[in-house]
Parts: structure tokens; C-alpha cells; sequence
């Protein structure tokens, strides 16, 4: 099903973009996390990636 609500795409980046990513495992980690809760490595980065956006 294709997310066509503004909103809706809000929230649900919210809830699926808004998380860091270990580099070393690859577990998701709350945003707040400084260390990865599967490896205990500080080798994390943001999942900030904006969904993609169908056109036309
Ligand atoms: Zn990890």
C-alpha cells in the first residue's frame, strides 16, 4: 500500500528513520543511543534517509 497522506509519511519517518544504525552489526538502535545495544559499539550512525517519493 502507497503512503500518499502527508501525515501519515510524518509519522512513519518518525518512527522508521528516526533511529541509528551500528555500523558494526547493523542492529537499530533508539536515537538516543551513543553505544549499540546488541555489540556495545559507539560506531553508530543516523538512519536519516527521506523514503522515496513516487512521481508522476
Ligand atoms: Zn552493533
Amino acid at each position: 500500500m502507497p503512503l500518499t497522506d502527508p501525515e501519515l509519511i510524518k509519522i512513519v519517518e518518525k518512527r522508521l528513520l528516526n533511529k541509528k544504525v551500528c555500523r558494526n552489526c547493523g542492529a537499530l538502535n533508539p536515537p538516543s543511543a551513543t553505544r549499540c545495544r546488541r555489540c556495545r559499539s559507539s560506531n553508530l550512525r543516523p538512519k536519516k534517509k527521506a523514503l522515496p517519493v513516487k512521481k508522476g
